[in-house]
């Protein structure tokens, strides 16, 4: 089978999903990674077919991303693209709440792994080390610019990292064939706020939202597609707002 491939973390639901299927749809093929929950991948796996290839790892260890990039590539022989969407948020409370493992937590799954990810990624597809280029874009979050105030700066502060690693790596590699960008979505409709603690949180703050509804995985994962594409050619190191105005 042909096509060109993709990685993405977290793949098996919410925005993860929404963008696999996406891909298959234009003719990728997806490596698709989950952390535990065996049934949504498996599902995900049962519609797409044999376009989809499952690997369970937890992409805030550094050994299991090291095996997770030699599976992948062992599998499909190459990768043309990384999407850094494996994400977590935490219970929703003020700072002088924090727990020092609430924190680190947060930072290994949000900021550590997205950057190892990379890491394995420019080994394999920058033209410096043999490789055919490729792109790469990191799933941020609106809450990098707004802060999540009396919810969860910790989990904000994160996706600031993820934005500046955006625009850090996207100069470095930018003459090695590949691009990175970023998508910072606003509140969508997943799982996310119910494993939060607040299954309601999107209707709650959808007024405070300019188109005054929260969006859909499918709105989140075109910009991500669009990104990957030959489409945004032009495009590196961009923070792609999907947030409805907010
Ligand atoms: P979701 O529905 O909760 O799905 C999260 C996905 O990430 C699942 O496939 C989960 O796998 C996987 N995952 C979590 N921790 C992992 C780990 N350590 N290793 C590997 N996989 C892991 O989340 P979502 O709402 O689609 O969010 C996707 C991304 O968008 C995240 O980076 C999030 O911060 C960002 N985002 C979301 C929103 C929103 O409103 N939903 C807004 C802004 C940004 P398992 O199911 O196996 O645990």
């Amino acid at each position: 089978m042909d096509g060109k491939v993709a990685l993405v973390t977290g793949g098996s639901r919410g925005i993860g999903a929404a963008t696999v299927r996406q891909l298959v749809r234009k003719g990728w093929r997806v490596a698709v990674n989950y952390r535990s929950d065996e049934a949504s991948a498996a599902a995900l796996k049962g519609e797409l077919g044999e376009a989809v290839e499952l690997f369970r790892a937890d992409v805030s260890q550094e050994a299991a991303i090291v095996r997770l990039f030699e599976d992948v590539l062992c599998r499909f022989g190459h990768l043309d693209a990384l999407i850094n969407n494996a994400g977590v948020t935490a219970p929703m409370c003020r700072l002088e709440d924090y727990s020092a493992e609430r924190v680190s937590r947060l930072l290994q799954v949000n900021v550590l792994g997205p950057i190892l990810c990379c890491r394995e990624a420019v080994r394999h597809m920058s033209t410096r080390h043999g490789g055919e280029g490729g792109a790469i874009v990191n799933v941020s979050s609106a809450a990098s610019r707004l802060g999540s105030a009396g919810e969860y700066i910790d989990y904000a502060a994160s996706k600031g990292a993820v934005d500046t690693l955006t625009l850090g790596l996207a100069r470095e590699v930018a003459a090695e064939g590949i691009r990175v960008n970023a998508v910072r979505p606003g509140l969508i409709h997943t799982d996310i706020h119910a494993i939060s603690g607040e299954p309601g949180r999107v209707e709650r703050l959808a007024p405070s939202v300019p188109m005054r509804r929260g969006g859909q995985p499918e709105e989140v994962a075109a910009a991500i597609v669009w990104l990957l594409s030959d489409a945004s050619s032009f495009c590196t190191g961009s923070l792609l707002d999907v947030s409805g105005g907010r």
